[in-house]
């Protein structure tokens, strides 16, 4: 439910709200907004009686949210989450922020050599996991805190920015200290303990749908971490099961305009996992900026053909020098475009 105040509203009438809220044994979270203040309130499960709250002075009018996820959901907050890194790059702005590099971090020259061929294509976040989820327990797991560190190397060498993923609740804040974003991957979409977690890092989250999530569900794993204080979430597409075997997976695009329907947070998509296949990730890209993503996650390795994982996805660089150009170009026809390395402005 969300309370919404007079434009003229004072201090002290928003106070008296979130102490009534309070009183019914709800939690209070006033959000100041340009036109006026709004405060919500959580705790509840079922149907809170309105008729106490409108009473009070200084209230406009109280909002049902009909969802069950609420503070994702656009009927709690009218505009687009825009998540601001202190480099100035912002995600779910007007600019599409382009996320790229291998699938894992495998040594320290691929990952130089990765971030450097990204960077330069004009990808402005390097992605690469260093804790790696894979299917099988004899696949290659991931390099671990070295990763990580090498990870950090890379962003000294090219300003790039991190994102890499956090598999356990164990794991999240050495994570944390090392990435700017902090991945949630599909396996993990309803890890609930690693949710709450990720609720408390302080640091923006990147949750990918889980292979069969439905879209209510991908939005109430969201809600989870901003239930915990952190409203810092990005999502992503990645794709979902099918029955068929001709890809990966099915690259759901509708769920790009639904998402922007249903909730102010941003959504960026993964056409590396959803497809599978190299030559369908460029088509799939385009794709996706033409449905209004807030950004792309691609794989691209120095060499696909070498790579410990994903390497059937993974693209060469020029192969992904030809993807921006074409993403370009697209974002140019529905008026967007494709964040620039502070660097190369
Ligand atoms: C990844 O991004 O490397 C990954 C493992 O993705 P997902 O969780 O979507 O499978
Ligand atoms: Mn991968």
């Amino acid at each position: 439910m969300l309370i919404v105040m007079q434009h003229g509203a004072t201090e002290a009438e928003i106070r008296r709200v979130v102490a009534t809220i309070e009183e019914m044994g709800y939690q209070a979270r006033p959000m100041p907004g340009r036109q006026r203040t709004a405060v919500g309130l959580v705790g509840n499960d079922g149907k809170v009686d309105a008729s106490r709250l409108e009473a009070l002075p200084g209230v406009l009018e109280v909002i049902h949210v009909t969802q069950p996820y609420k503070q994702v959901s656009r009927e709690w907050k009218a505009e687009n989450t825009v998540i601001q890194f202190p480099s100035g790059l912002a995600i779910g702005g007007d600019e599409i922020v382009v996320m790229a590099g291998p699938c894992s971090v495998e040594s320290e020259s691929q990952i130089i050599a990765a971030a450097r061929a990204v960077r330069d294509a004009g990808a402005v976040i390097l992605r690469g996991g260093a804790f790696k989820p894979r299917t099988s327990p004899y696949s290659f797991q991931g390099l671990g805190k070295k990763g990580l560190e090498l990870l950090a190397r890379a962003r000294e060498e090219t300003g790039l920015l991190i994102v890499t993923e956090a598999m356990d609740s164990e794991g999240i804040d050495l994570v944390a200290r090392y990435a700017d974003i902090v991945q949630i991957g599909a396996r993990n979409m309803q890890n609930f303990s690693l949710l709450k977690h990720a609720g408390r890092i302080g640091k923006p989250v990147l949750l990918k749908r889980g292979i069969s999530a439905t879209i209510t569900e991908l939005l109430l794993s969201a809600e989870y971490i901003l239930a915990e204080g952190n409203a810092q979430v990005i999502l992503c597409e990645r794709g979902i099961r099918g029955f068929d075997t001709a890809t990966r997976f099915v690259f759901d695009l509708t769920a790009i305009p639904l998402v922007h329907k249903l909730s102010h947070l941003p959504i960026v998509a993964d056409p590396s996992h959803a497809t599978g296949l190299r030559a369908k990730v460029t088509p799939m890209a385009r794709a996706a900026i033409a449905a209004g993503a807030d950004g792309l996650l691609i794989e691209v390795h120095p060499a696909p053909d070498r790579a410990l994982s994903d390497g059937a996805q993974s693209l060469a660089p020029d192969q992904f020098v030809d993807l921006m150009r074409q993403c370009r170009a697209i974002a140019e026809v529905i008026g967007r475009r494709i964040g620039e390395p502070v660097a190369a402005q």
